[in-house]
């Protein structure tokens, strides 16, 4: 075997790469493989926080009920505190402690024709343009049981469509910003009762009528629920559901509902705030790289990884749509002005965290493209190969690149997006309005996990080749710390 450092080559005898394996038997080493082929995005049921046992499996149980029980609520009031309370947490216990559970239970929408309208019109709309934009064919990354799924790279013709589509609409006066805004909390509502039909689709789809072989039960309804059955399942051929709801729907949802919010803040007040500016052009620049890098995300943990289920396509549809747009959604009620020169500084340090964190996803999508010949940092680049077996018993191989933003720590990249994702809220500056930075709060605590999760499933996956990797480039997240 040829391992490749930052050193030079290493070239490892029979005898070496034994040694290597000593920690790891036989056995162990086929039950990893087993282990991640077979229960391949569905997450730890046994245990939690530490817990094993029944004891373990009851926490994991209760954890997940309440996370399926308590994000919708969370969203729903995020929006209310946001609109109705001028995102003050204290103003809504106040709420809570006046108006009692009723009050509480009474605020929550109900559903108009209208919000539903805007709900089924822009999830056709961006089904449509996935299926008919022109696009290359991509091939995404072997699957646990070995397929590899097709896609149609039109994200950026449809981010741009999109975009154009809704500003005609915006202009000739179909589509209005304020009503948008006005209707939020139904579009909401809307959305979660949508998004659990969506899963319970999924569960009798996953059951009856799979796509692939990368689909199958964890032997709980409550966890084929929330970790999903197939890991890409589609409706026909060609219409990809995990890039409709996470890409499509969610991502693009984004970039649209924070431009209606900025007009919004134009139609009332007759102009927009510089820090509305600053905040949406930065969230904007974010999802544009996010589709100018979707093939790039068809190979991420979001798609190799993790069924379509309530965590991944409830999430995307639904706490993206009402968390990730929290900035642009309060500013629109309440213009703040920062003045030019903290305007610059948020968005162009904003605009380089950004930047670092597409360089780092590119980097190791080309490195992988070009079989790790591009150069990285103008330096032949430091590379491991390799090898893995699939559920159904075939040999592959993959290389881990160990340099560039690659070697400075095992998921450096998650620190720009944090960043990116502070600059973008602090336009929103003030102790009284701290809800609008859970966004950055919750992000932070999910690429942590993401971190260690990813480790654990490559470490599974590629057994003593990432041990190596991570003799090489020690620390996960954080260079020189952790
Ligand atoms: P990553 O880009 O970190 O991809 C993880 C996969 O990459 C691993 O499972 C492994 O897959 C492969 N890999 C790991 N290390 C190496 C290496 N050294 N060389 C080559 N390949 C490697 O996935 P994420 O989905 O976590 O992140 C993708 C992007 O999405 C990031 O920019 C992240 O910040 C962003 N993100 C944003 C979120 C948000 O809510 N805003 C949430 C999550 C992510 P393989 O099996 O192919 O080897």
């Amino acid at each position: 075997m040829t391992v490749t450092t930052r050193h030079g080559t290493e070239v490892l005898s029979d005898a070496e790469l034994r040694q290597r394996r000593t920690s790891q038997s036989p056995a162990k080493a086929v039950k990893e493989v087993r282990d991640w082929a077979a229960s391949a995005g569905t997450g730890d049921r046994h245990g939690v926080w530490g817990l094993s046992g029944v004891a373990g499996e009851i926490a994991a149980l209760a954890g997940t009920v309440i996370l399926m029980l308590g994000c919708p609520a969370f969203a729903l009031y995020m929006w209310y505190t946001l609109t109705h309370l001028d995102g003050s947490v204290t103003g809504l216990l106040g709420f809570i402690t006046k108006a009692g559970w009723r009050g509480v239970w009474d605020a929550w929408p109900t559903p108009s024709w209208a919000a539903w309208a805007h709900v089924i019109v822009f999830g056709v709309v961006e089904a449509a343009l996935q299926l008919l934009l022109p696009g290359k064919m991509h091939k995404g990354p072997v699957t646990p049981k070995g397929n590899a799924p097709v896609y149609k790279a039109n994200g950026v013709q449809a981010f741009f469509t999109t975009i154009a589509l809704f500003l005609l609409g915006c202009w000739f006066g179909i589509i209005d910003p304020a009503r948008i805004y006005d209707l939020m909390g139904e579009i909401l509502s809307a959305l979660n009762r949508f998004s659990l039909g969506l899963c319970a689709f999924l569960y009798v789809k996953g059951k009856f009528a799979p796509s692939s072989s990368d689909s199958g039960t964890t032997g709980s309804f409550v966890y084929d629920i929330f970790w999903g059955m197939e890991l890409y399942p589609r409706i026909g051929k060609d219409l990809d559901i995990k890039t409709w709801t996470n890409c499509r729907m969610g991502m693009m949802g984004w970039a649209v509902l924070i431009l209606a919010y900025a007009l919004r803040q134009y139609q009332v007040y007759g102009s927009i705030s510089d820090s509305m500016l600053v905040s949406v052009a930065l969230m904007e620049l974010y999802v544009f790289k996010f589709f100018l890098w979707e093939t790039g995300y068809w190979g991420t943990m979001d798609i190799m990884h993790d069924r379509a289920g309530y965590y991944l396509c409830w999430g995307c549809l639904n706490w993206i749509t009402a968390i990730y747009t929290s900035p642009a959604l309060y500013l629109a009620g309440h213009p703040i002005t920062l003045g030019g020169p903290l305007a610059t500084a948020f968005l162009l340090a904003g605009m380089a965290a950004i930047y670092i964190n597409y360089d780092a996803d590119r980097q190791r999508q080309v490195f992988r493209a070009t079989n790790g010949q591009q150069k990285v940092w103008g330096r032949e680049p430091s590379k491991i190969e390799a090898t893995y077996t699939t559920g159904d018993g075939q040999e592959k191989t993959s290389l881990l690149l160990s340099s560039g933003w690659w070697g400075l720590s095992r998921h450096f990249h998650y620190l720009p997006e944090i960043s990116a994702a502070i600059l973008w809220t602090i336009p929103v500056h003030g102790l009284d309005r701290c809800l609008v930075y859970f966004y950055p709060f919750f992000l932070t605590l999910l690429l942590l996990d993401r971190a260690y999760r990813d480790d654990v499933r490559c470490g599974s996956k590629y057994g003593k080749f990432w041990k190596e990797y991570c003799r090489q480039v020690p620390y996960k997240v954080f260079p020189f710390v952790w």
